[in-house]
């Protein structure tokens, strides 16, 4: 892999620092261009500084582009851990082809990753709850207005050393029943981690917090009635000790982490289930006190309590607005894993030294 070294090193925010999400990026970006003509191609390490584009280009325009989040976090004996990559770059492949993104060599960005992760190990925070996100990203670069697949793209992977993903920690979270905005519908690009999605859902996402609340808990488009996802988490209820999670039913975004607690679960002899869960059901099952927890999953905020959800104008508190057992029995489990601090038990971990 081509490395191109940069004369100056960026000043690393200082140990304590609040790292927020996102804010701060590393000296080295990841890159890769792909042409009808060569394919992906020039696959090499340069430093992360800006790039200049043609107002053309297609991106700006139609947002043919994909993402992905996972992490690396630094493990007690120095080296550096991932969680889960193979089941990003997966994911990443299943958008680009929802996108009409060629797919990409995922040996090659394997690879990318793991020179880039070395290089820009010391950018790994060390602080409790820290972590050094990644951000994988396919973007079109034609420079063309017509609407249609782009015959050229970018692919770029940068790298930015995050704190807690909301502001207030592991507090437990307020959600906001969205029953007016649509995120997704089935036969959309719901499923895929597309660009488009998150502009779509901005709005809701402000209106919410105007009010207070820190995300919406997303609907069905169809009838406003089944549970789907968070927009960056996926959701999770406790109703009479079952786990209950929404079905990927074409319109939710398959997490990885979801994934991972579902497999968790199972090991443990918990009962799951993946399934159609309608907001009268969750109104109900609060009421009567058969809904014990919430939480949402993902790989920014990680397993994140719900402590409270206002459904057409009501209140309704979860679990006494605290984290519950299952909840943190998870969040144990997962950043356990993460950081090295328990034992690796279905090899999710990918150790790069
Ligand atoms: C990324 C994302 C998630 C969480 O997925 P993870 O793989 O667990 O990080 C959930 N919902 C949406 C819409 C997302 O974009």
């Amino acid at each position: 892999m081509q490395i191109v070294k940069r004369e100056h090193l960026k000043q690393k925010p200082q140990a304590g620092t609040a790292l927020g999400f996102g804010r701060y990026f590393t000296d080295y970006m990841f890159t890769m261009k792909y042409t009808v003509e060569k394919g992906w191609h020039d696959a090499k390490i340069q430093p992360n500084e800006p790039l200049q584009f043609d107002l053309g280009t297609s991106i700006f325009h139609y947002a043919q582009g994909i993402f992905e989040g996972m992490k690396a976090f630094l493990q007690p004996d120095g080296s550096v851990g991932v969680f889960r990559p193979d089941e990003n770059w997966a994911r990443m492949n299943n958008s680009a082809r929802r996108m009409c993104i060629p797919e990409f060599p995922v040996s090659v960005v394997e690879e990318g990753l793991e020179e880039l992760l070395k290089l820009e190990k010391d950018w790994i925070p060390k602080e409790a709850g820290t972590a050094l996100y990644i951000r994988p990203t396919i973007v079109a670069t034609r420079v063309m207005l017509g609407v249609h697949a782009s015959t050229e793209y970018l692919f770029f992977i940068i790298l930015s050393p995050v704190g807690s993903y909301y502001a207030h920690g592991l507090e437990p979270t307020k959600l906001l029943v969205e029953d007016n905005y649509t995120r997704a519908t089935i036969g959309g690009t719901g499923e895929a981690k597309c660009l488009g999605n998150y502009a779509a859902s901005m709005k809701a996402g402000e209106e919410a917090a105007e009010k207070g609340f820190d995300q919406v808990l997303w609907l069905d488009a169809q009838e406003k009635r089944y549970v789907e996802e968070v927009g960056s988490m996926n959701i999770f209820f406790v109703i009479g000790g079952e786990v209950v999670t929404p079905a990927l039913v074409g319109s939710i975004l398959p997490g990885i982490t979801r994934k991972s607690c579902l497999h968790i679960l199972r090991e443990r002899g918990y009962k799951t289930s993946e399934r159609r869960v309608s907001i009268e059901e969750i109104i109900a099952a609060i009421g009567n006190g058969t809904l014990t927890e919430a939480f949402g999953t993902g790989t920014a905020a990680v397993i994140s309590p719900v402590g409270l959800i206002r459904y057409k104008k009501r209140d309704y508190t979860i679990g006494g607005g605290k984290m519950g057992l299952i909840t943190k029995m998870l969040y144990d489990a997962v950043t356990g894993v993460q950081y090295g601090t328990r034992q690796d038990e279905y090899g999710w971990m990918k150790i790069i030294r």
